[in-house]
């Protein structure tokens, strides 16, 4: 994986060449590209021998125009307040791309939590939610799992929260638990979207994806159901990787019994059903029909999407390729669906477990994955005609003039406080 573009840059130079094709002035299109603040703080937290260790944190609230902000929260040794920044914007086009009711805002705790004990981890979640506390709220800013996080860390920020403001207000973070008011179908949401959009791309290029090859970057949360649901689709899931090594059988996977050798054993390295093993890179220029980039940014820059033969990628990760693989990818018949659009499934339940929290009233599984289809499929619809109706090169520059559009909408029928 290389890591050579800034994403705090990746993120302004998808909106300039987005704007190119919209009647956009330039003093409001500046107004987007910059987030509306940036909170930064350093965590004092205790550790189990009793030590004191500080943490670098962020939280950005990148723009508001069209609702609270909303974006989640990652642990990882890798963040960085430009990271933090890019992630929230990119939460705005994507929460206008599927037109929910929210703006956007993304945070960072640099921590490997792989280091720190259970109880340390609880310790630094609640840490962070305490400096968020005076942020964060219902109706101003909605924080959700990302890298790293999960249910677990969003019961301990709703509870240091409730405990703090002495109130009940589930609302004020999504991604929860079902028991702590979290929605039905929330964790296999991102993966849901992802399917979705690629059934949906296959769909439009007159193809069956229940012919396709595939593989899958990342077997985590977003790329493993991802992966099981493109499976059950009828696709051949030919490769998967995660950060133990990637494994490859042109017969295809078994997606649910890689998923228990990770369980087991901590990766998908060593399944024994795999014909080989191979490098992340190999996965990335394997020549499958659909591709899903589903770990970390930058996973694909110019010189390696040179060597890319898919027809169609489907980002489930944020920002999986640099502007200059978007560049070189343009100039081929590779479809890159962007991420706003394949992992918005995840935003969007996490919009519907909001709307049953602040109704107290809650809907079945069935119901999340129906509405969940809807909002995709005609977010997926208004993509391929904005990528029709205007001059752009690549479906991700639609997808910000689509975006764009809404929120420039939202701001000026709001008029401009002094
Ligand atoms: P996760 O931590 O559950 O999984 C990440 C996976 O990527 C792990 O399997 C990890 O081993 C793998 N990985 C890390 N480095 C790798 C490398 N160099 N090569 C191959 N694999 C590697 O995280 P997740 O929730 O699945 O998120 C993955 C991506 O999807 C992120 O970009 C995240 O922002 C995005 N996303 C997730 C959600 C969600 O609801 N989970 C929503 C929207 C976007």
């Amino acid at each position: 994986m290389t890591n050579e573009a800034n994403p705090f840059e990746s993120l302004q130079s998808q909106i300039d060449s987005a704007a190119v094709h919209l009647d956009v002035s330039a003093d409001v299109l500046e107004r987007l590209k910059r987030p509306e603040r940036v909170l930064e703080t350093n965590l004092t937290v205790e550790m189990d021998d009793g030590s004191i260790e500080v943490f670098e944190a962020f939280r950005s609230q990148f723009n508001g125009d069209r609702g609270p902000y909303k974006g989640g929260i990652r642990f990882h040794p890798g963040v960085t307040r430009d990271e933090v920044k890019a992630l929230s914007g990119w939460m705005v086009y994507k929460t206008a791309v599927v037109d929910i009711p929210y703006g956007g805002g993304k945070g960072g705790v640099v921590i490997d939590p792989s280091e720190y004990s259970e109880s340390e981890l609880e310790r630094v979640t609640r840490s962070f939610a305490t400096e968020l506390r005076p942020f964060i709220g219902v109706n101003k800013d909605i924080p959700a799992p990302d890298v790293n996080t999960g249910q677990r860390e969003m019961n301990w920020i709703k509870d240091t929260y409730e405990t703090l403001e002495d109130t009940t207000e589930p609302g004020v973070i999504t991604g929860k638990a079902p028991d702590s008011g979290g929605s039905l179908g929330r964790v296999e949401a991102t993966g849901r979207s992802t399917m979705l959009t690629a059934r949906e791309a296959f769909d439009w290029l007159g193809r069956d994806i229940a012919d396709a090859t595939v593989a899958v970057q990342g077997y985590g949360n977003a790329g493993w159901i991802a992966a099981k649901l493109i499976q059950d689709l009828g696709a051949d899931v030919v490769a998967v990787s995660d950060s133990s090594g990637a494994i490859h059988n042109p017969d295809g996977l078994d997606t649910r019994d890689v998923k228990a050798h990770k369980n087991e054993t901590g990766g998908v390295a060593g399944y024994p059903e795999a014909a080989e093993e191979f490098g992340n890179d190999d996965l990335l220029t394997l020549d499958v029909d659909l591709l899903v980039p589903a770990a970390l940014e930058n996973a694909i820059d110019a010189d390696l999407a040179v060597d890319v033969q898919a027809d169609v990628i489907a980002e489930a990760a944020n920002g999986p390729l640099t502007p200059g693989a978007d560049e070189v990818l343009a100039d081929t018949d590779t479809y890159v669906f962007p991420d706003i659009l394949t992992n918005a499934g995840g935003v969007t339940v996490s919009y519907f477990e909001w709307v049953q929290n602040r109704q107290r009233f809650y809907w079945s599984e069935e119901r999340v994955n129906d509405e969940l289809e809807v909002i995709i499929v005609d977010a997926f619809e208004d993509l391929v005609a904005a990528y029709e109706d205007h001059d752009v090169e690549t479906l991700r520059e639609a997808a910000y003039v689509l975006a764009i559009q809404r929120v420039v909408d939202a701001f000026e029928e709001s008029g401009t406080w002094p």
